[in-house]
């Protein structure tokens, strides 16, 4: 892959106050895209989805770190990673499918992954059971030209 034009990376504990945190951090990141507001509404959303499955999911009865790395690529190329340490997902071709959730108090609808496709381009998932999880997320902002505006 290309060498990223920018790159920030953060690492944050599972605590729910850091789900709109890291979303915040994230939207200030690609702000310097000059991305349209509904680009970045888009953005924050999938990250919220995906920092909110480390949280409730990955790390459900204990609190572990969370890392996110963000990059800009030329053209307007969004990549965002989230990574967990945490329990892992057994079957990520089915945790993936709409309506699909393990909870079980019916607090979780199972769309997460669903409206992170929906609002990225790409989304990838690897993970092994007892080790962790990362998703990544990908996405080209329309509203940009191929070469500008990049950051300073
Ligand atoms: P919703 O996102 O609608 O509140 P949900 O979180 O259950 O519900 P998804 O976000 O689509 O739905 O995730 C589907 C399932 O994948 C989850 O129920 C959980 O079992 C598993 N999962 C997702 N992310 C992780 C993760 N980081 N670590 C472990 N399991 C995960
Ligand atoms: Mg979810």
């Amino acid at each position: 892959m290309k060498k990223p034009l920018n790159e920030m990376t953060l690492v944050f504990w599972s605590r729910s106050a850091n789900e709109g945190f890291s979303r915040a951090a994230a939207a200030a990141f690609f702000s310097q895209l000059d991305p349209t507001v509904e680009e970045l509404a888009d953005i924050k959303t999938a990250v919220s989805e995906a920092v909110t499955n480390c949280i409730v999911h990955a790390y459900r009865d204990t609190l572990g770190k969370i890392k996110l790395t963000a990059r800009i690529y030329e053209g307007g190329g969004v990549y965002i990673q989230i990574k967990d340490s945490g329990c892992g997902i057994a079957d990520v071709k089915k945790a993936m499918e709409p309506l699909f959730t393990t909870c079980e108090t019916g607090e979780r609808a199972g769309l997460g992954f669903a409206v992170m496709q929906s609002f990225m381009d790409k989304v990838s998932v690897r993970s092994a059971p007892g080790k962790g999880t990362t998703v990544t997320l990908r996405r080209t902002l329309s509203s940009r030209g191929a070469d500008e505006p990049q950051p300073r």
